[in-house]
């Protein structure tokens, strides 16, 4: 496993010293810097330039209070963040996230990933991201709707089609964009449907944009496979989380020919070996809005569900970790490994912990890295932009054929990267330099900045 290179550590330490306390932030920063050793050995002027400094440190960090009444008349009090981290390639970029977890050094590192993610995609967009602690579990349509706009009150001055353009994360979805769109309508009196992805198709969304995160993975785990002349069909494979990502991903995997027989939420995971049936997921998760324990009660015979327990202890020939960070660990990792594990791809953002990638790559199991592998969902938000911008509106198997053919060139821009830099392979290594790379080159045009 790579360590920093020593030009590199007190660029490190600044990070660290600067925003102590943002352990995930750290790790985010760690990780892509552990890949950057070969690169400042051709490159000298990204340190003598202080290139890497500047990568590191947002360009703005907005935080502000949203309040909000609830259905009880009560006042409630959370906090927003927007963190615009770079705009060298485009406009910021990236999802709000909504989840008592949040606070500015998770989205510091969720930011700090999308920039080198959207990089990635070859689509012209910076990286943002953006949030609150707000935990939208139990509330109604209309203390969502509430929250929304007050948010919104704040968000709007920030955003613009060539400044700054949110979309969904963890705890927003359709409705939470059509609560934020409508209000920056009314703020600002003009119908701009490029400031915000993920809108519904009725008013400016782009078709294929809800599945793309979960369909762009399979197309990228598919391609790693091929590589090595191993089919998707017929593997077992088992998908954490239960949300947006998770679904489309099982729905893809099933396309393919692959078998999806665990997935999971928050509280604990269902196994089924008839494989999941995904119709009563969907109405499970995306109608009802219920655990996932339910699944067992309704699918009645053949499903059984762990309450708490590691979904990792599942034995399968596929994982892709589609839940939230540092869901899966050095131990789930070990019991994947022991258990005949041959590709593990990162469906959520950095949800494997570092112990856990450095246990995958020594063993030799192909890894997709999330910054790479799951940028469907956000270079189809890039298309959704793109058909904003020129009022035009696409079908679904043209939009789905475009994210195709990006997922497949992610895939090789990494694969090629890491060969040109003697490891073979490493999609980590391929995926950090790829983004790196494009992010420096286009910071080092535009001078000091
Ligand atoms: N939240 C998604 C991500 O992590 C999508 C962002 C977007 O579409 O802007 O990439």
């Amino acid at each position: 496993m790579p360590r920093i290179d020593e030009k590199l550590l007190p660029i490190f330490d600044d990070v660290l010293r600067r925003n102590a306390g943002e352990t995930e932030f750290h790790q985010a920063v760690e990780e892509v810097l552990e890949s950057l050793g070969a690169v400042i050995a051709k490159h000298p002027e990204y340190v003598d330039n202080a290139l890497i400094e500047r990568i590191c440190e947002p360009e703005r960090q907005i935080i502000f209070r949203i309040p909000w009444v609830d259905d009880k008349g009560q006042i409630q009090i959370n906090r927003g963040f927007r963190v615009q981290f770079n705009s060298a390639l485009g406009p910021y970029k990236g999802g709000l996230r909504f989840h008592p977890s949040v606070n500015i050094g998770i989205i510091k590192f969720l930011g700090f990933e999308q920039t080198f993610k959207n990089a990635l995609t070859g689509l012209p967009i910076g990286g943002g991201k953006g949030g609150s602690d707000f935990n939208p579990r139990g509330r109604s349509d209309g203390e969502i709707m509430r929250f929304c706009q007050s948010l919104m009150i704040e968000l709007h001055r920030h955003l613009g089609e060539y400044t700054d353009v949110p979309a969904g994360d963890i705890g927003v979805g359709a409705r939470e964009i059509g609560f934020l769109f409508g209000q920056y309508k009314r703020l600002t009196n003009r119908f701009e449907a490029g400031i915000l992805t993920g809108k519904g198709l009725i008013y400016g969304g782009s078709r294929a944009r809800t599945e793309a995160t979960g369909y762009g993975l399979v197309y990228f785990v598919d391609q790693m496979l091929k590589r090595k002349g191993i089919d998707l069909a017929d593997k077992r494979v088992v998908v954490s989380g239960s949300g947006n990502v998770a679904i489309y991903t099982i729905e893809k995997i099933t396309e393919f020919g692959g078998k999806v027989i665990a997935c999971s939420d928050s509280s604990g995971y269902i196994v089924d070996e008839a494989g999941i049936d995904l119709d009563l997921l969907k109405e499970i998760k995306l109608v009802r809005r219920e655990r996932i324990a339910e699944y067992v009660q309704l699918k009645g015979t053949g499903a059984y569900y762990t309450e708490q327990g590691s979904i990792w202890d599942v034995p399968c020939d596929v994982a892709l970790p589609s839940a939230t960070q540092n869901e899966l660990n050095g131990n789930d990792a070990t019991s994947l490994i022991r258990n005949g594990v041959m590709a593990v791809s990162e469906g959520a953002n950095m949800p494997c912990a570092s112990e856990a990638v450095r246990l995958f790559q020594e063993a030799g199991i192909l890894f997709g890295p999330a910054k790479a592998a799951n940028a469907g969902g956000v270079a189809t938000s890039a298309l959704e932009m793109q058909q904003n911008a020129s009022r035009d509106s696409w079908t679904f198997e043209e939009t789905e054929a475009r994210l195709a053919a990006i997922m497949r060139r992610i895939h090789d821009d990494c694969a090629d990267t890491a060969e040109t830099y003697g490891a073979p392979g490493n999609y980590v290594l391929g995926a950090n330099i790829t983004g790196f790379v494009r992010v420096a080159e286009a910071m080092q045009a535009m001078g000091v900045i």
